[in-house]
């Protein structure tokens, strides 16, 4: 079975503003900020908002209101939460507590205002989970490299969803079951697709079908990465490895 899943995820529809590009959510927030609506909403309603984001210390709320004051001109407590919840989705990412996560989030120029909240779940980048951060690191770095289509040969059916739940809103994937059997032309076609294809050594993959895309007499296989560890972090963090090490930077003439 192939799964081939492009744009818009789930992912899309839970946190929008980080699909917009940066002057898009830019220009929602200055126009936004612009009015500054005088309808009491009361210092409750601004601080439950907060702590529904996992902003649970006084601190890190109070770092918020600060901010805010700025881009309203006047106590974000008194501004409406219609006024105030854009300028939030736009411009404020709480994050986990993890450097790895916090560096992501900082490379957004919208997030203005990037915080360590005490709820790992609402971390904007990971939601606390491992597969989300490796996956959505090793994507980030594939689009920065140019590699849009991604194959991988083995893993189970399990791993396979969550690739495909992760991955969806950020590449072209595409999954191939190690245990059917596949031709030479069907494989050559997969790796003609693909910008890069992983070859899931430690999973379900017969011999047969491995050696279509690892046999080194084709003229395409230098995209081909065997990996050696097991789950989808570590899949992942094995491509981000990868991709570090090869990675030429651009030299400017002159
Ligand atoms: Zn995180």
């Amino acid at each position: 079975m192939i799964l081939a899943a492009w744009e818009h995820g789930e992912d899309a529809v839970k946190h929008p503003a980080d699909h917009l590009p940066d002057e898009t959510a830019n220009a929602i927030a200055t126009h936004f900020a612009g009015r500054s609506m005088r309808v009491a909403a009361g210092s409750g309603d601004l601080a439950e908002t907060l702590k529904a984001r996992g902003l649970h210390a006084t601190e890190a709320r109070q770092r918020v209101r600060r901010h805010l004051e700025q881009q309203v001109g006047s106590n974000p407590d008194l501004v409406a939460l219609d006024a105030i919840v854009p300028l939030l989705d736009t411009q404020l990412a709480v994050f986990c507590g993890d450097p790895l996560c916090e560096a992501e989030l900082r490379r957004h120029e919208r997030f203005t205002l990037v915080i360590a909240g005490q709820d790992p779940a609402r971390c904007r980048f990971c939601g606390g989970s491992d597969n989300r951060r490796a996956a959505r690191r090793m994507a980030r770095l594939c689009r920065d490299e140019g590699k849009r289509r991604l194959l991988v040969v083995g893993g189970s059916p399990g791993t396979h969803q969550e690739l495909v739940d992760l991955l969806t809103d950020q590449l072209e994937l595409r999954v191939i079951e190690g245990d059917r059997a596949r031709t030479r032309a069907e494989a050559e076609r997969d790796l003609e697709w693909a910008d890069l294809c992983l070859v899931w050594g430690s999973t379900i993959l017969n011999h047969k079908v491995s050696e279509l895309y690892t046999d080194r007499h084709g003229s395409t296989r230098e995209h081909v990465l065997v990996i050696r560890r097991r789950g989808v972090a570590a899949l992942c963090d094995e491509v981000t490895e990868h991709l570090v090490r090869t990675h030429r930077p651009t030299g400017r003439p002159g």
